[in-house]
Protein backbone atom coordinates (compact mmCIF):
# COMPACT_ATOMS: atom_id res chain seq x y z
CA UNK A 1 0.00 0.00 0.00
CA UNK A 2 1.07 3.58 -0.89
CA UNK A 3 -0.45 6.56 0.47
CA UNK A 4 -0.32 9.53 -2.16
CA UNK A 5 1.29 12.22 -0.59
CA UNK A 6 -1.17 15.32 -1.37
CA UNK A 7 1.11 18.08 0.47
CA UNK A 8 4.60 16.54 -1.78
CA UNK A 9 2.62 16.89 -5.39
CA UNK A 10 1.27 20.05 -4.49
CA UNK A 11 4.74 21.79 -4.13
CA UNK A 12 6.20 19.92 -6.93
CA UNK A 13 3.29 21.09 -9.07
CA UNK A 14 3.51 24.48 -7.10
CA UNK A 15 6.93 25.00 -8.29
CA UNK A 16 6.17 24.38 -11.81
CA UNK A 17 3.40 26.91 -11.63
CA UNK A 18 5.99 29.72 -10.59
CA UNK A 19 8.65 28.84 -13.18
CA UNK A 20 5.50 29.32 -15.88
CA UNK A 21 4.46 32.87 -13.78
CA UNK A 22 8.24 34.19 -14.11
CA UNK A 23 8.27 33.18 -17.79
CA UNK A 24 5.00 34.92 -18.31
CA UNK A 25 6.27 37.56 -16.36
CA UNK A 26 9.60 38.23 -18.10
CA UNK A 27 8.31 37.61 -21.42
CA UNK A 28 4.98 39.18 -21.63
CA UNK A 29 5.07 41.64 -18.30
CA UNK A 30 1.76 40.00 -17.27
CA UNK A 31 1.32 39.04 -13.50
CA UNK A 32 -1.57 36.73 -12.91
CA UNK A 33 -4.00 38.32 -11.15
CA UNK A 34 -7.01 36.58 -8.80
CA UNK A 35 -9.87 38.31 -7.65
CA UNK A 36 -12.15 36.51 -5.05
CA UNK A 37 -15.33 37.83 -3.67
CA UNK A 38 -16.53 36.82 -0.51
CA UNK A 39 -20.15 37.65 0.40
CA UNK A 40 -20.54 37.38 4.79
CA UNK A 41 -18.50 36.35 7.51
CA UNK A 42 -19.02 32.50 7.21
CA UNK A 43 -15.80 31.22 9.20
CA UNK A 44 -14.92 28.37 6.62
CA UNK A 45 -15.15 30.60 3.89
CA UNK A 46 -12.97 33.18 5.63
CA UNK A 47 -10.23 30.41 6.06
CA UNK A 48 -10.38 29.03 2.13
CA UNK A 49 -10.28 32.13 0.69
CA UNK A 50 -7.20 33.32 3.43
CA UNK A 51 -5.46 30.11 1.62
CA UNK A 52 -6.23 30.74 -1.62
CA UNK A 53 -4.61 34.80 -1.17
CA UNK A 54 -1.46 33.47 0.49
CA UNK A 55 -1.24 30.80 -2.70
CA UNK A 56 -1.41 33.58 -4.63
CA UNK A 57 1.39 35.43 -2.68
CA UNK A 58 3.57 32.31 -2.56
CA UNK A 59 4.00 32.26 -6.43
CA UNK A 60 4.19 36.09 -6.89
CA UNK A 61 0.62 35.93 -8.15
CA UNK A 62 -1.65 39.68 -8.03
CA UNK A 63 -4.58 39.17 -5.56
CA UNK A 64 -7.60 40.67 -4.73
CA UNK A 65 -10.42 39.81 -2.00
CA UNK A 66 -13.29 41.76 -2.37
CA UNK A 67 -15.42 41.59 1.24
CA UNK A 68 -18.87 42.25 0.79
CA UNK A 69 -21.81 42.23 3.75
CA UNK A 70 -24.06 39.50 3.88
CA UNK A 71 -26.76 41.57 3.02
CA UNK A 72 -25.56 42.79 -0.24
CA UNK A 73 -28.00 42.19 -3.29
CA UNK A 74 -27.29 39.47 -6.22
CA UNK A 75 -27.34 43.02 -8.51
CA UNK A 76 -24.78 44.53 -6.48
CA UNK A 77 -22.31 40.97 -6.57
CA UNK A 78 -23.17 41.38 -9.98
CA UNK A 79 -21.95 44.72 -10.55
CA UNK A 80 -18.69 43.93 -9.13
CA UNK A 81 -18.19 40.99 -11.46
CA UNK A 82 -19.12 42.75 -14.33
CA UNK A 83 -15.82 45.91 -12.88
CA UNK A 84 -13.67 42.58 -12.36
CA UNK A 85 -14.84 40.95 -15.82
CA UNK A 86 -13.48 44.47 -17.19
CA UNK A 87 -10.17 44.76 -15.08
CA UNK A 88 -7.29 43.69 -17.15
CA UNK A 89 -5.25 42.89 -13.77
CA UNK A 90 -7.54 40.38 -13.10
CA UNK A 91 -7.35 36.88 -14.99
CA UNK A 92 -9.71 34.78 -12.88
CA UNK A 93 -13.21 35.54 -10.72
CA UNK A 94 -14.49 33.35 -8.02
CA UNK A 95 -17.12 33.82 -5.72
CA UNK A 96 -16.91 31.95 -2.70
CA UNK A 97 -19.69 29.50 -2.14
CA UNK A 98 -21.88 29.40 -0.38
CA UNK A 99 -23.51 32.66 -0.29
CA UNK A 100 -25.74 33.53 2.37
CA UNK A 101 -29.34 34.43 2.63
CA UNK A 102 -31.01 32.92 -0.61
CA UNK A 103 -29.38 34.22 -3.26
CA UNK A 104 -29.66 32.90 -7.29
CA UNK A 105 -25.73 31.14 -7.45
CA UNK A 106 -26.12 30.34 -10.99
CA UNK A 107 -26.95 33.40 -12.32
CA UNK A 108 -24.10 35.13 -10.48
CA UNK A 109 -21.57 32.11 -11.84
CA UNK A 110 -23.03 32.78 -15.40
CA UNK A 111 -22.13 36.74 -14.85
CA UNK A 112 -18.23 35.83 -14.83
CA UNK A 113 -16.35 36.23 -17.95
CA UNK A 114 -15.77 32.06 -19.21
CA UNK A 115 -12.62 33.57 -19.85
CA UNK A 116 -11.90 34.32 -16.10
CA UNK A 117 -13.87 31.53 -14.61
CA UNK A 118 -11.13 29.67 -12.58
CA UNK A 119 -13.16 27.61 -10.94
CA UNK A 120 -15.09 26.19 -14.37
CA UNK A 121 -18.50 26.30 -12.97
CA UNK A 122 -19.90 28.50 -16.26
CA UNK A 123 -21.75 26.31 -18.54
CA UNK A 124 -19.67 27.21 -21.17
CA UNK A 125 -16.63 25.43 -19.09
CA UNK A 126 -18.87 22.64 -17.81
CA UNK A 127 -19.72 22.27 -21.79
CA UNK A 128 -15.69 22.29 -22.92
CA UNK A 129 -14.85 19.90 -19.93
CA UNK A 130 -17.86 17.17 -21.07
CA UNK A 131 -16.48 17.49 -24.47
CA UNK A 132 -12.76 17.12 -23.85
CA UNK A 133 -11.92 20.22 -24.92
CA UNK A 134 -10.08 21.89 -22.02
CA UNK A 135 -9.53 25.55 -21.40
CA UNK A 136 -10.23 25.59 -17.31
CA UNK A 137 -10.20 22.30 -15.61
CA UNK A 138 -12.65 22.02 -12.46
CA UNK A 139 -10.31 22.55 -9.43
CA UNK A 140 -10.77 19.75 -7.65
CA UNK A 141 -11.61 16.80 -9.57
CA UNK A 142 -8.48 17.88 -11.68
CA UNK A 143 -6.44 18.14 -8.03
CA UNK A 144 -7.23 13.98 -7.97
CA UNK A 145 -6.36 13.32 -11.81
CA UNK A 146 -2.76 15.10 -10.89
CA UNK A 147 -2.85 12.95 -7.55
CA UNK A 148 -3.73 10.07 -9.68
CA UNK A 149 -1.33 10.48 -13.19
CA UNK A 150 1.70 11.56 -10.90
CA UNK A 151 1.36 8.54 -9.08
CA UNK A 152 1.66 6.95 -11.88
CA UNK A 153 -1.50 4.86 -12.10
CA UNK A 154 -2.90 4.24 -15.07
CA UNK A 155 -6.86 5.36 -15.65
CA UNK A 156 -7.28 3.67 -19.13
CA UNK A 157 -9.49 0.62 -19.21
CA UNK A 158 -10.27 0.62 -15.77
CA UNK A 159 -13.38 0.18 -13.68
CA UNK A 160 -13.70 3.67 -12.00
CA UNK A 161 -16.19 4.32 -9.18
CA UNK A 162 -16.98 8.21 -8.19
CA UNK A 163 -19.17 8.33 -5.32
CA UNK A 164 -20.85 11.61 -5.27
CA UNK A 165 -22.99 13.48 -8.12
CA UNK A 166 -22.58 17.41 -7.62
CA UNK A 167 -21.67 20.14 -9.79
CA UNK A 168 -18.37 20.66 -8.09
CA UNK A 169 -16.65 17.40 -7.43
CA UNK A 170 -18.87 14.23 -8.77
CA UNK A 171 -20.12 14.98 -11.98
CA UNK A 172 -16.92 16.85 -13.37
CA UNK A 173 -14.74 14.05 -11.51
CA UNK A 174 -16.72 11.58 -13.60
CA UNK A 175 -15.99 13.43 -16.77
CA UNK A 176 -12.32 13.84 -16.18
CA UNK A 177 -12.46 10.29 -15.59
CA UNK A 178 -14.05 8.81 -18.85
CA UNK A 179 -12.13 11.70 -20.59
CA UNK A 180 -8.72 9.41 -19.23
CA UNK A 181 -10.66 6.26 -21.04
CA UNK A 182 -11.87 5.26 -17.52
CA UNK A 183 -15.35 3.04 -17.36
CA UNK A 184 -17.13 5.01 -15.24
CA UNK A 185 -20.17 4.65 -12.59
CA UNK A 186 -21.04 7.82 -11.02
CA UNK A 187 -23.12 6.64 -7.80
CA UNK A 188 -25.30 8.69 -5.45
CA UNK A 189 -28.34 8.39 -2.48
CA UNK A 190 -30.16 6.56 -4.87
CA UNK A 191 -27.94 4.36 -5.95
CA UNK A 192 -28.76 0.32 -5.71
CA UNK A 193 -26.71 -2.03 -4.35
CA UNK A 194 -23.81 0.59 -3.62
CA UNK A 195 -21.22 -1.52 -1.79
CA UNK A 196 -21.22 -4.10 -4.46
CA UNK A 197 -20.51 -1.22 -7.44
CA UNK A 198 -18.09 0.28 -5.26
CA UNK A 199 -16.27 -3.43 -4.66
CA UNK A 200 -16.01 -3.91 -8.50
CA UNK A 201 -13.88 -0.71 -8.57
CA UNK A 202 -10.07 -0.37 -9.68
CA UNK A 203 -10.36 3.12 -8.74
CA UNK A 204 -12.57 4.74 -5.98
CA UNK A 205 -13.28 7.87 -5.76
CA UNK A 206 -15.15 9.44 -2.45
CA UNK A 207 -16.79 12.61 -2.59
CA UNK A 208 -19.79 12.17 -0.39
CA UNK A 209 -19.38 14.15 2.84
CA UNK A 210 -19.64 11.74 5.47
CA UNK A 211 -17.07 10.65 7.80
CA UNK A 212 -16.46 6.31 7.67
CA UNK A 213 -18.93 5.97 4.88
CA UNK A 214 -16.35 3.95 2.74
CA UNK A 215 -15.76 0.75 4.90
CA UNK A 216 -13.15 -2.60 4.40
CA UNK A 217 -16.04 -4.60 2.45
CA UNK A 218 -16.51 -1.75 -0.21
CA UNK A 219 -13.04 -1.79 -1.62
CA UNK A 220 -11.46 -4.85 -4.11
CA UNK A 221 -7.93 -5.89 -2.70
CA UNK A 222 -5.74 -3.61 -4.46
CA UNK A 223 -8.22 -0.80 -5.80
CA UNK A 224 -6.75 3.02 -5.65
CA UNK A 225 -8.88 4.65 -3.28
CA UNK A 226 -9.02 8.54 -3.43
CA UNK A 227 -11.24 10.82 -0.98
CA UNK A 228 -12.02 13.91 -1.66
CA UNK A 229 -14.42 14.00 1.67
CA UNK A 230 -14.10 16.51 4.32
CA UNK A 231 -15.35 16.18 7.33
CA UNK A 232 -14.97 16.23 11.00
CA UNK A 233 -15.30 13.32 13.26
CA UNK A 234 -16.66 12.69 16.97
CA UNK A 235 -13.63 13.96 18.47
CA UNK A 236 -13.87 17.36 16.18
CA UNK A 237 -10.86 15.89 13.98
CA UNK A 238 -10.94 16.90 10.01
CA UNK A 239 -11.26 13.46 8.26
CA UNK A 240 -12.36 12.02 4.90
CA UNK A 241 -15.40 9.88 3.73
CA UNK A 242 -13.09 6.70 4.19
CA UNK A 243 -12.56 4.54 7.29
CA UNK A 244 -8.91 4.67 6.58
CA UNK A 245 -7.70 2.12 8.93
CA UNK A 246 -9.72 -0.67 7.56
CA UNK A 247 -9.25 0.45 4.22
CA UNK A 248 -5.57 1.16 3.64
CA UNK A 249 -4.31 -2.13 4.02
CA UNK A 250 -6.53 -3.41 1.10
CA UNK A 251 -5.88 -0.68 -1.54
CA UNK A 252 -2.35 -0.40 -3.76
CA UNK A 253 -2.84 3.49 -3.32
CA UNK A 254 -4.98 5.56 -0.72
CA UNK A 255 -4.76 9.42 -0.18
CA UNK A 256 -5.04 10.83 3.52
CA UNK A 257 -6.99 13.18 5.08
CA UNK A 258 -5.59 15.55 5.75
CA UNK A 259 -2.70 15.70 3.02
CA UNK A 260 -4.31 14.06 0.08
CA UNK A 261 -6.95 15.49 -2.09
CA UNK A 262 -7.23 18.48 0.09
CA UNK A 263 -3.87 20.69 -0.69
CA UNK A 264 -4.23 19.78 -4.36
CA UNK A 265 -7.32 22.10 -5.15
CA UNK A 266 -6.11 25.66 -4.07
CA UNK A 267 -2.89 24.64 -6.51
CA UNK A 268 -5.43 23.91 -9.27
CA UNK A 269 -6.82 27.34 -9.00
CA UNK A 270 -3.46 29.01 -9.45
CA UNK A 271 -3.10 26.68 -12.29
CA UNK A 272 -6.50 27.65 -13.93
CA UNK A 273 -5.21 31.54 -13.11
CA UNK A 274 -1.91 31.22 -14.46
CA UNK A 275 -3.59 29.43 -17.67
CA UNK A 276 -6.14 32.48 -17.82
CA UNK A 277 -3.06 35.07 -17.69
CA UNK A 278 -1.17 33.36 -20.57
CA UNK A 279 -4.37 32.83 -22.57
CA UNK A 280 -4.43 37.05 -22.03
CA UNK A 281 -1.25 37.21 -22.97
CA UNK A 282 -1.86 35.73 -26.63
P1 LIG B 1 -22.56 17.46 -1.94
O1 LIG B 1 -22.96 18.49 -2.93
O2 LIG B 1 -23.26 17.39 -0.62
O3 LIG B 1 -22.70 16.03 -2.66
C1 LIG B 1 -22.63 14.84 -1.95
C2 LIG B 1 -22.96 13.71 -2.85
O4 LIG B 1 -22.93 12.51 -2.08
C3 LIG B 1 -24.37 13.80 -3.48
O5 LIG B 1 -24.31 13.52 -4.85
C4 LIG B 1 -25.17 12.76 -2.74
O6 LIG B 1 -26.16 12.10 -3.52
C5 LIG B 1 -24.09 11.74 -2.38
N1 LIG B 1 -24.51 10.94 -1.24
C6 LIG B 1 -24.97 11.38 -0.05
N2 LIG B 1 -25.32 10.34 0.73
C7 LIG B 1 -25.09 9.24 0.00
C8 LIG B 1 -25.28 7.86 0.25
N3 LIG B 1 -25.78 7.40 1.41
N4 LIG B 1 -24.94 6.98 -0.70
C9 LIG B 1 -24.43 7.41 -1.88
N5 LIG B 1 -24.24 8.71 -2.18
C10 LIG B 1 -24.57 9.61 -1.24
O7 LIG B 1 -21.01 17.56 -1.59
P2 LIG B 1 -19.75 18.01 -2.49
O8 LIG B 1 -19.71 19.48 -2.58
O9 LIG B 1 -19.68 17.19 -3.73
O10 LIG B 1 -18.58 17.56 -1.51
C11 LIG B 1 -18.42 16.21 -1.11
C12 LIG B 1 -17.35 16.12 -0.03
O11 LIG B 1 -16.12 16.58 -0.59
C13 LIG B 1 -17.59 17.02 1.19
O12 LIG B 1 -17.07 16.38 2.34
C14 LIG B 1 -16.79 18.26 0.88
O13 LIG B 1 -16.40 18.95 2.07
C15 LIG B 1 -15.61 17.63 0.19
N6 LIG B 1 -14.88 18.56 -0.71
C16 LIG B 1 -13.55 18.59 -0.58
C17 LIG B 1 -12.81 19.41 -1.40
C18 LIG B 1 -11.33 19.43 -1.24
O14 LIG B 1 -10.68 20.37 -1.69
N7 LIG B 1 -10.73 18.40 -0.66
C19 LIG B 1 -13.44 20.21 -2.35
C20 LIG B 1 -14.82 20.13 -2.50
C21 LIG B 1 -15.54 19.28 -1.66
P3 LIG B 1 -27.48 12.87 -4.07
O15 LIG B 1 -27.01 13.71 -5.22
O16 LIG B 1 -28.38 11.78 -4.49
O17 LIG B 1 -27.98 13.68 -2.93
Amino acid sequence: MKIIDGKAISTEIRAELRERSEKLKAEKGITPGLAVIIVGDDPASQIYVRNKARACEELGFYSEVIRLPAETTEDEIGEVIDKLNADEKIHGILVQLPLPGHKDEKSLLLRISPEKDVDAFHPYNVGRISTGDYGFLPCTPAGVMELISRSGIEVSGKDCVVIGRSNIVGKPMGMLLINASGTVTVCHSRTNNLKEVCARADILVSAVGRADFVTADMVKDGAVVIDVGMNRNAAGKLCGDVAYDEVAPKTSYITPVPGGVGPMTITMLMRNTLYAAEQAAK
